[in-house]
């Protein structure tokens, strides 16, 4: 039996870029083997073209989210500027010596993307046959670099719909966690239930409240924890790019006061058997405060 009390987080960590991977994941791994944790790293393997994002400067949501959370402290104007003129550096090949650490690490390691900034940008405008081809040549690579397949995958930006949640059908992932929710479900797609469970993210991540009314750097670790809950799902979400470069002394702060307060991080899968057998469930895409566009989101929660 649980504790009655018992507070379980799965901790996730999004890799995004070249400068996320190179800098970030070792600081990451450094912070988490000094306190003995292990989590679920998620890995963009392809072409780094995230400056692309730069554009969405256009948008008054995108600009209004980068004033709020000064993303160009956040991320680094090497990141923002990537790929804007020219083609984008292959992170894979770039990292092979941060990844290989990372999994020799004993974390999870899952796929994010081949292209990052392609599937958040256009998933509506790629066909299934694209899909296919993104997740193919993003778990070839992974498996080139830490020679075992991928163990689960996260969709980009949160970025999922029905068609991708059957193409990644065939690959033989453990677990995906492509939406935001409140429990461990079996998507049903099409009147078909799929066998990969999904693992909802449940707590916003930093640049999303970061800014709100309350919510500053030095209120917003006692805010985090105060989410969770006993005996449920939590899942939240860290950005190498965040909090293993300019937000990584405030990420060991949350690490040492969940110590404190017996909140306990661990990799994603260990709720397929906290939650075996789960329900059936849904995702539909919603707007969620503090993200531009839309996220999947289970239908039946939040
Ligand atoms: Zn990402």
């Amino acid at each position: 039996m649980n504790e009655p009390s018992e507070k379980i987080v799965g901790l996730r960590i999004d890799v995004d870029t070249l400068r996320g991977t190179r800098i970030g994941v070792p600081a990451l791994c450094e912070e988490l083997r000094a306190v003995g944790i292990t989590a679920s790293f998620f890995f963009s393997v392809g072409p780094d073209n995230m400056g692309r994002n730069l554009w969405r400067l256009l948008r008054p949501a995108f600009l209004k989210k980068m004033l709020r959370s000064k993303a160009a402290n956040l991320y680094g104007w090497d990141i923002l500027l990537m790929g804007t003129a020219w083609p984008g550096p292959r992170i894979g090949k770039r990292c092979e010596t941060q990844l290989r650490a990372c999994a020799e690490a004993g974390h999870e390691i899952g796929f994010h993307a081949w292209d990052h900034h392609r599937w958040q940008a256009a998933i509506e405008r790629l066909t299934r046959a694209d899909m296919q081809r993104e997740l193919q040549r993003g778990t070839t690579e992974l498996t080139r670099l830490t020679g075992h397949p991928p163990l689960s995958s996260a969709a980009p930006g949160w970025r999922c719909n029905n068609d991708a949640l059957e193409e990644k059908e065939s690959l033989g992932f453990t677990y995906n966690s492509d939406c935001r929710g409140d429990h461990v479900f079996l998507p049903v797609v099409n009147q078909r239930i799929l066998q990969t469970p999904q693992i909802p993210v449940t707590l916003p991540t930093y640049d999303e409240i970061i800014g709100s009314p309350g919510i500053t750097p030095s209120t917003y670790n006692n805010h985090i924890l105060s989410l969770i809950r006993p005996n449920a799902l939590n899942v939240y979400t860290i950005h190498a790019e965040a909090e293993g470069i300019q937000c990584r002394a405030l990420f060991r702060q949350l690490l040492e006061s969940a110590e404190k307060q017996a909140v306990r991080f661990v990799p994603l899968s260990t709720f397929l058997t906290r939650f075996p057998n789960p329900p059936t469930g849904t995702i539909a895409p919603r707007v969620v405060p503090g993200r531009e566009g839309w996220m999947a989101c289970q239908a039946d929660a939040i």
